[in-house]
């Protein structure tokens, strides 16, 4: 194998998207920013077995704002990045998904452009999509759909809040949500009154493409009620739409990329 990619300088920062969980939908890209870091940034959807791809000598720092005992907020973030690139580190400021979807990532870029700091960002594969692949729900189907909306359900950040409902209701699209595990009951309530029905097919996936992922079929009207029932937790992305019924084609005959977890019948690839 023989790919050519950039080097990490050092007092430069790479904004990088992690993908959605499992370390084989990390980007060569990324992989490779991981392997160059002097210090990873990551925030609390990055599991260990991704963080473990770093050198033994670099330097792993939580800096999220989930995840237990530390919590930081988004200025200690972005001062913590700025600080470490002006040290003269190579850093790596490493995101679930894709850095630059509902991940603050516009924020972090904008302070190192301020702060006059050189920077790179290597895109990710966003949870909105990977969860449906990863589950059997296309998300987008000749005869389905023509359109797809990726929506926050995240109202105290004031952006959820902000959303046209109704309209997007009325767009008859799919509509995959975010951040949506404890508001699926307001956004369902007001999409049916927006003129959805209420028998509209959601699945809601959890810990997509992990060996912990869990897949829920339900319907609008009855979404929150069988998500508690589920004990559904984050994270997780709901698909709502008829794309979400194309599951039932396909899941049963579809193989999970996490299947396999008996050490003889895995591939091991070597990086240096
Ligand atoms: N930048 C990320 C999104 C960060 S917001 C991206 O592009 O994917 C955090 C939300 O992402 C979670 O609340 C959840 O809705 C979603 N998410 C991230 N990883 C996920 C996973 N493995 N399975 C399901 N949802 C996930």
């Amino acid at each position: 194998m023989r790919v050519r990619l950039p080097q990490l300088e050092p007092g430069t920062v790479w904004l990088v998207g992690a993908g959605p969980g499992d370390p084989g939908l990390l980007t060569l890209h990324a992989l490779n920013a991981i392997q160059q870091a002097d210090v990873v940034l990551h925030d609390a959807l990055i599991g260990p077995d991704i963080l473990d791809l770093a050198r033994s000598e670099t330097t792993i720092e939580f800096a999220g704002k989930r995840g237990g005992l530390q919590s930081h907020t988004q200025d200690e973030i972005t001062r913590r990045i700025i600080t470490l690139a002006r040290e003269g580190h190579r850093v790596v400021r490493l995101k679930g998904g894709d850095p630059f979807v509902f991940g603050r990532g516009h924020e972090e870029v904008l302070a190192l452009i301020a702060a006059d700091i050189p920077f790179r960002v290597v895109p990710g594969i966003t949870a909105g999509l990977a969860a449906l692949t990863a589950a059997g729900i296309p998300a987008t189907a000749r005869d389905s759909n023509t359109a797809v909306t990726f929506a926050t359900g995240h109202f105290a950040r004031g952006t959820a809040g902000k959303t046209d409902w109704k309209s997007l209701a009325q767009a008859g699209q799919p509509i995959i949500l975010y951040m949506a595990v404890r508001t699926i009951g307001p956004i369902a309530d007001a999409l049916l009154e927006g003129g959805l029905d209420s028998g509209t097919a959601v699945a809601i996936i959890s810990e997509a493409t992990t060996p912990r992922q869990k897949v829920l079929e339900t319907q609008l009207a009855r979404a929150q009620a069988d998500a508690e029932a589920a004990g559904i937790e984050a994270p997780a992305i709901v698909a709502i739409g008829a794309i979400a019924n194309l599951r039932e084609q396909i899941a049963d005959y579809m193989v999970a990329l996490t299947t396999d977890t008996d050490e003889d019948r895995l591939i091991t690839l070597e990086t240096p």
